[in-house]
């Protein structure tokens, strides 16, 4: 799986902040300057795979790198099954700094 690769540091990432269960790197192909995947370090699928207990960790993670990125409007989108548009089957939650006019349209 690529991002057991990149969470291992056998495929290279630039990472944006991690902690002991999370990685935060910044996506290869941004669809938005600042383009974020939170990733857990543990291989999941996908969003009903991941266990209950990892939810709280999951979301001060997120709070922890839009604090970083410093913004206030911004998108958090997770991608789940193929028809939904999920390509890495290694659960992940994008985080999309938005701003006016910046061109992004979700589903597009
Ligand atoms: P998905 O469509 O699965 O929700 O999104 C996968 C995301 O991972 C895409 O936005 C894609 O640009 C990003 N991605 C795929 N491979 C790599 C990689 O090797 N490195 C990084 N940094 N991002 C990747
Ligand atoms: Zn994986």
């Amino acid at each position: 799986c690529i991002f057991c690769k990149i969470v291992n540091g056998d495929i290279p990432a630039e990472v944006f902040l991690a902690n002991d269960d999370f990685i935060v790197i910044l996506d290869a192909n941004p669809k938005v300057e600042g383009h974020l995947l939170v990733i857990p370090k543990r291989h999941y699928d996908n969003f009903l795979d991941f266990p209950l207990e990892v939810y709280e960790k999951f979301l001060v993670t997120v709070k922890d790198a839009v604090e970083k990125l410093g913004v206030k409007d911004f998108n958090l989108i997770l991608n789940n099954g193929k028809d939904a548009g999920q390509v890495v089957g290694h659960l992940h939650l994008h985080i999309l700094p938005r701003k006016e006019g910046d061109g992004f349209e979700i589903g597009a």
